[in-house]
Protein backbone atom coordinates (compact mmCIF):
# COMPACT_ATOMS: atom_id res chain seq x y z
CA UNK A 1 0.00 0.00 0.00
CA UNK A 2 0.97 3.67 -0.88
CA UNK A 3 -0.91 6.39 0.77
CA UNK A 4 -2.22 9.06 -1.98
CA UNK A 5 -1.54 12.02 -0.37
CA UNK A 6 -4.80 14.55 -1.13
CA UNK A 7 -4.06 18.40 -0.48
CA UNK A 8 -7.15 20.71 0.44
CA UNK A 9 -5.89 23.94 -0.67
CA UNK A 10 -7.20 27.36 -1.44
CA UNK A 11 -5.48 30.57 -0.11
CA UNK A 12 -8.79 32.04 0.68
CA UNK A 13 -10.14 31.47 4.19
CA UNK A 14 -13.34 30.09 5.22
CA UNK A 15 -14.08 28.18 2.13
CA UNK A 16 -14.66 24.66 3.50
CA UNK A 17 -10.98 23.74 3.43
CA UNK A 18 -11.23 22.20 7.10
CA UNK A 19 -14.62 21.05 6.60
CA UNK A 20 -14.19 19.06 3.97
CA UNK A 21 -11.29 17.33 5.17
CA UNK A 22 -12.85 16.09 8.56
CA UNK A 23 -15.84 15.04 6.12
CA UNK A 24 -13.64 13.54 3.67
CA UNK A 25 -11.53 11.26 6.20
CA UNK A 26 -14.58 10.42 8.25
CA UNK A 27 -16.51 9.19 5.04
CA UNK A 28 -13.64 7.66 3.92
CA UNK A 29 -13.05 5.65 7.22
CA UNK A 30 -16.43 4.87 7.07
CA UNK A 31 -15.89 2.86 4.18
CA UNK A 32 -13.26 0.67 5.20
CA UNK A 33 -10.17 3.37 4.60
CA UNK A 34 -7.15 3.69 6.88
CA UNK A 35 -6.68 7.84 6.41
CA UNK A 36 -4.60 10.25 8.60
CA UNK A 37 -5.69 13.65 8.26
CA UNK A 38 -2.48 16.20 8.77
CA UNK A 39 -3.80 19.36 9.80
CA UNK A 40 -0.96 22.20 8.39
CA UNK A 41 -2.95 25.23 9.74
CA UNK A 42 -2.01 26.63 13.04
CA UNK A 43 -5.71 27.58 13.61
CA UNK A 44 -5.64 23.92 14.35
CA UNK A 45 -9.49 23.76 13.50
CA UNK A 46 -9.37 20.12 11.86
CA UNK A 47 -7.71 19.28 15.43
CA UNK A 48 -10.66 20.42 17.42
CA UNK A 49 -13.32 19.32 14.67
CA UNK A 50 -12.47 15.87 15.20
CA UNK A 51 -12.20 17.13 19.12
CA UNK A 52 -8.81 16.45 19.74
CA UNK A 53 -7.86 19.95 20.81
CA UNK A 54 -5.98 19.08 24.28
CA UNK A 55 -5.35 15.67 23.25
CA UNK A 56 -1.75 16.17 21.80
CA UNK A 57 1.10 14.13 24.43
CA UNK A 58 3.91 13.25 21.98
CA UNK A 59 4.04 16.05 19.46
CA UNK A 60 2.46 17.52 17.01
CA UNK A 61 3.22 18.29 13.35
CA UNK A 62 5.28 21.03 14.61
CA UNK A 63 7.57 18.75 16.26
CA UNK A 64 7.33 16.44 13.34
CA UNK A 65 8.49 18.97 10.86
CA UNK A 66 11.63 20.16 13.39
CA UNK A 67 12.33 16.49 13.59
CA UNK A 68 12.05 16.52 17.30
CA UNK A 69 8.86 14.22 17.44
CA UNK A 70 8.59 10.56 15.93
CA UNK A 71 5.73 11.04 13.28
CA UNK A 72 4.07 7.20 14.31
CA UNK A 73 3.90 9.06 18.15
CA UNK A 74 2.57 12.00 17.40
CA UNK A 75 -0.50 10.30 15.16
CA UNK A 76 -3.75 10.61 17.61
CA UNK A 77 -6.38 8.03 17.17
CA UNK A 78 -9.39 10.05 16.91
CA UNK A 79 -12.92 8.50 17.68
CA UNK A 80 -13.86 7.81 14.04
CA UNK A 81 -13.25 4.70 12.46
CA UNK A 82 -10.07 4.45 10.49
CA UNK A 83 -9.09 8.16 10.79
CA UNK A 84 -6.00 8.99 12.41
CA UNK A 85 -4.64 13.15 13.17
CA UNK A 86 -1.02 14.50 13.20
CA UNK A 87 -2.63 17.27 15.23
CA UNK A 88 -1.91 21.22 14.95
CA UNK A 89 -0.43 23.18 18.14
CA UNK A 90 -0.12 27.19 17.56
CA UNK A 91 3.70 26.74 17.68
CA UNK A 92 2.68 25.98 13.69
CA UNK A 93 2.92 29.32 13.60
CA UNK A 94 6.39 30.22 14.26
CA UNK A 95 8.01 28.15 11.62
CA UNK A 96 7.80 29.71 8.90
CA UNK A 97 9.97 32.39 10.17
CA UNK A 98 12.26 29.70 11.42
CA UNK A 99 11.76 28.92 8.13
CA UNK A 100 12.40 31.56 6.12
CA UNK A 101 16.05 31.58 8.16
CA UNK A 102 17.58 29.78 5.61
CA UNK A 103 17.52 26.21 5.63
CA UNK A 104 15.60 24.08 2.61
CA UNK A 105 12.25 23.80 4.14
CA UNK A 106 9.95 22.86 0.74
CA UNK A 107 10.13 18.98 1.03
CA UNK A 108 9.96 18.84 4.79
CA UNK A 109 6.42 17.57 4.87
CA UNK A 110 7.14 15.34 2.09
CA UNK A 111 10.00 13.65 3.91
CA UNK A 112 8.20 13.19 7.18
CA UNK A 113 5.11 11.28 5.84
CA UNK A 114 7.07 9.20 3.45
CA UNK A 115 7.78 7.40 6.93
CA UNK A 116 3.44 5.92 7.13
CA UNK A 117 2.89 5.82 3.30
CA UNK A 118 2.55 1.85 4.01
CA UNK A 119 0.22 2.42 7.18
CA UNK A 120 -2.36 4.56 5.61
CA UNK A 121 -4.75 4.23 2.29
CA UNK A 122 -5.33 8.16 2.11
CA UNK A 123 -3.11 10.97 3.55
CA UNK A 124 -5.35 13.99 3.92
CA UNK A 125 -3.57 17.62 4.35
CA UNK A 126 -5.71 20.74 5.39
CA UNK A 127 -3.79 23.64 4.37
CA UNK A 128 -3.85 27.03 5.94
CA UNK A 129 -5.69 30.17 4.07
CA UNK A 130 -2.15 31.48 2.71
CA UNK A 131 0.20 31.16 0.11
CA UNK A 132 2.60 30.32 2.43
CA UNK A 133 5.52 28.62 2.71
CA UNK A 134 3.11 26.00 4.62
CA UNK A 135 0.39 25.63 2.29
CA UNK A 136 3.91 25.42 -0.51
CA UNK A 137 4.88 22.61 1.94
CA UNK A 138 1.73 20.50 1.88
CA UNK A 139 1.21 21.16 -2.02
CA UNK A 140 4.83 19.89 -2.58
CA UNK A 141 4.10 16.69 -0.57
CA UNK A 142 0.32 16.06 -1.84
CA UNK A 143 0.04 13.93 -5.22
CA UNK A 144 -3.43 15.70 -6.26
CA UNK A 145 -4.89 18.52 -4.88
CA UNK A 146 -9.06 19.32 -4.09
CA UNK A 147 -9.63 22.81 -4.32
CA UNK A 148 -13.28 24.03 -2.23
CA UNK A 149 -14.68 26.97 -3.88
CA UNK A 150 -17.27 29.13 -1.86
CA UNK A 151 -20.25 29.81 -4.07
CA UNK A 152 -19.39 33.91 -3.89
CA UNK A 153 -18.65 36.78 -5.89
CA UNK A 154 -14.84 36.82 -6.85
CA UNK A 155 -14.57 32.86 -6.53
CA UNK A 156 -13.15 32.80 -10.74
CA UNK A 157 -10.79 35.35 -9.46
CA UNK A 158 -9.20 33.56 -7.24
CA UNK A 159 -9.11 30.24 -8.63
CA UNK A 160 -7.11 31.51 -11.37
CA UNK A 161 -4.81 33.21 -8.21
CA UNK A 162 -4.63 29.40 -7.29
CA UNK A 163 -3.50 27.46 -10.32
CA UNK A 164 -1.01 30.58 -10.74
CA UNK A 165 0.73 29.16 -7.54
CA UNK A 166 -0.28 25.79 -8.35
CA UNK A 167 1.70 25.85 -11.72
CA UNK A 168 4.74 27.21 -9.85
CA UNK A 169 4.64 24.19 -7.43
CA UNK A 170 4.28 22.04 -10.23
CA UNK A 171 7.26 23.69 -12.32
CA UNK A 172 9.73 23.88 -9.54
CA UNK A 173 9.07 21.13 -6.54
CA UNK A 174 6.69 18.81 -7.89
CA UNK A 175 6.15 17.92 -11.11
CA UNK A 176 3.28 15.29 -10.90
CA UNK A 177 1.04 17.16 -8.82
CA UNK A 178 -2.63 16.71 -10.33
CA UNK A 179 -5.90 18.43 -9.80
CA UNK A 180 -8.55 15.96 -8.38
CA UNK A 181 -11.33 19.20 -9.03
CA UNK A 182 -13.07 22.25 -7.66
CA UNK A 183 -15.53 21.47 -4.91
CA UNK A 184 -18.25 23.98 -4.81
CA UNK A 185 -19.41 24.73 -1.26
CA UNK A 186 -21.80 26.81 1.30
CA UNK A 187 -23.96 26.61 -1.88
CA UNK A 188 -27.21 28.64 -1.27
CA UNK A 189 -29.64 27.83 -3.80
CA UNK A 190 -32.24 30.15 -3.23
CA UNK A 191 -29.84 32.92 -3.84
CA UNK A 192 -29.38 34.07 -7.43
CA UNK A 193 -25.37 35.09 -6.96
CA UNK A 194 -24.65 30.74 -5.63
CA UNK A 195 -26.63 30.06 -8.80
CA UNK A 196 -24.63 32.15 -11.12
CA UNK A 197 -21.34 31.30 -9.59
CA UNK A 198 -21.62 27.31 -9.16
CA UNK A 199 -23.11 27.93 -13.23
CA UNK A 200 -19.98 29.99 -14.12
CA UNK A 201 -17.16 27.99 -12.23
CA UNK A 202 -18.40 24.78 -14.26
CA UNK A 203 -18.71 27.29 -17.21
CA UNK A 204 -14.90 27.48 -17.33
CA UNK A 205 -13.99 24.04 -15.64
CA UNK A 206 -16.45 21.55 -16.52
CA UNK A 207 -14.38 18.26 -16.63
CA UNK A 208 -12.54 19.65 -13.18
CA UNK A 209 -16.17 21.03 -11.54
CA UNK A 210 -17.01 17.95 -9.29
CA UNK A 211 -20.62 17.49 -10.07
CA UNK A 212 -21.80 17.41 -6.07
CA UNK A 213 -22.12 20.81 -4.36
CA UNK A 214 -22.08 21.13 -0.92
CA UNK A 215 -24.69 23.39 0.22
CA UNK A 216 -24.97 25.97 3.06
CA UNK A 217 -26.38 24.51 6.03
CA UNK A 218 -27.09 25.25 10.00
CA UNK A 219 -26.45 21.67 10.89
CA UNK A 220 -22.97 21.63 8.98
CA UNK A 221 -21.53 24.68 10.97
CA UNK A 222 -22.88 23.56 14.26
CA UNK A 223 -20.98 20.11 14.24
CA UNK A 224 -17.59 21.51 14.98
CA UNK A 225 -18.40 22.93 18.25
CA UNK A 226 -19.44 19.53 19.11
CA UNK A 227 -16.26 17.80 17.88
CA UNK A 228 -17.66 16.10 15.46
CA UNK A 229 -18.11 15.97 11.49
CA UNK A 230 -21.34 16.77 10.37
CA UNK A 231 -21.48 13.13 8.57
CA UNK A 232 -21.83 11.61 12.19
CA UNK A 233 -23.20 14.80 14.22
CA UNK A 234 -26.46 14.66 11.67
CA UNK A 235 -25.48 11.98 9.40
CA UNK A 236 -29.38 12.59 7.56
CA UNK A 237 -29.27 16.53 6.76
CA UNK A 238 -28.59 17.60 3.32
CA UNK A 239 -24.53 18.76 4.36
CA UNK A 240 -23.61 15.01 5.75
CA UNK A 241 -25.53 13.54 2.80
CA UNK A 242 -23.73 15.56 0.08
CA UNK A 243 -20.33 14.80 1.64
CA UNK A 244 -20.99 11.31 1.57
CA UNK A 245 -22.55 11.46 -2.12
CA UNK A 246 -19.48 13.79 -3.21
CA UNK A 247 -16.96 11.17 -1.04
CA UNK A 248 -18.68 8.63 -3.47
CA UNK A 249 -18.31 10.93 -6.59
CA UNK A 250 -14.34 11.27 -5.53
CA UNK A 251 -13.81 7.66 -5.10
CA UNK A 252 -15.28 7.13 -8.80
CA UNK A 253 -12.69 9.66 -10.42
CA UNK A 254 -9.75 8.21 -8.28
CA UNK A 255 -10.39 4.75 -9.54
CA UNK A 256 -10.51 6.14 -13.43
CA UNK A 257 -7.40 8.64 -12.61
CA UNK A 258 -6.07 8.00 -16.60
CA UNK A 259 -9.52 9.60 -17.95
CA UNK A 260 -9.80 13.05 -19.00
CA UNK A 261 -11.13 13.76 -15.68
CA UNK A 262 -7.20 13.32 -13.71
CA UNK A 263 -6.12 15.64 -16.51
CA UNK A 264 -3.45 17.72 -15.56
CA UNK A 265 -3.32 21.52 -14.58
CA UNK A 266 -1.20 22.41 -17.56
CA UNK A 267 -3.89 21.87 -19.87
CA UNK A 268 -6.84 24.04 -17.72
CA UNK A 269 -4.28 26.52 -17.43
CA UNK A 270 -4.49 27.52 -21.32
CA UNK A 271 -7.96 28.50 -21.17
CA UNK A 272 -8.94 31.97 -21.22
CA UNK A 273 -9.21 34.35 -17.88
CA UNK A 274 -12.64 35.30 -18.06
CA UNK A 275 -13.53 37.67 -14.82
CA UNK A 276 -17.30 36.54 -13.08
P1 LIG B 1 -9.78 28.68 6.92
O1 LIG B 1 -9.32 29.24 5.63
O2 LIG B 1 -9.92 29.70 8.00
O3 LIG B 1 -8.98 27.49 7.34
P2 LIG B 1 -11.65 26.88 5.79
O4 LIG B 1 -11.49 27.13 4.33
O5 LIG B 1 -10.98 25.70 6.37
O6 LIG B 1 -11.28 28.18 6.65
P3 LIG B 1 -13.98 26.00 7.18
O7 LIG B 1 -13.33 26.22 8.49
O8 LIG B 1 -14.20 24.60 6.74
O9 LIG B 1 -13.23 26.81 6.06
O10 LIG B 1 -15.40 26.73 7.14
C1 LIG B 1 -15.49 28.10 7.49
C2 LIG B 1 -16.73 28.28 8.36
O11 LIG B 1 -17.88 27.98 7.59
C3 LIG B 1 -16.76 27.36 9.56
O12 LIG B 1 -17.37 28.02 10.63
C4 LIG B 1 -17.61 26.20 9.09
O13 LIG B 1 -18.28 25.54 10.16
C5 LIG B 1 -18.59 26.90 8.17
N1 LIG B 1 -19.02 26.04 7.07
C6 LIG B 1 -18.24 25.31 6.22
N2 LIG B 1 -18.99 24.66 5.33
C7 LIG B 1 -20.27 24.96 5.61
C8 LIG B 1 -21.53 24.61 5.03
N3 LIG B 1 -21.61 23.78 4.00
N4 LIG B 1 -22.66 25.13 5.58
C9 LIG B 1 -22.58 25.99 6.64
N5 LIG B 1 -21.45 26.35 7.23
C10 LIG B 1 -20.30 25.85 6.72
MG1 LIG C 1 -9.37 25.61 7.68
Amino acid sequence: MKAHCICLTNQKGGVGKTTTVVNLGVCLGQRGYNVLIVDNDPQGNATSGLGCRGTIHNGSLYEALRGSAVLREACLDTDFKGVSLLPSSPDLAGLESEWSQGQPWQHTLQRVLAECQDTYHYILIDNPPSLGLLSICGMTAARSLVIPVQCEYFALEGLHAILDSVQRVRRVLNTNLALAGFLLTLYDGRTRLSREVAAEVRHHFPAETFTTIIPRSVRVAEAPSHGLPVVTYDPNCAGAVAYQTWTQEFLDRESQRKSPVAREIKKIDRKPHTSS
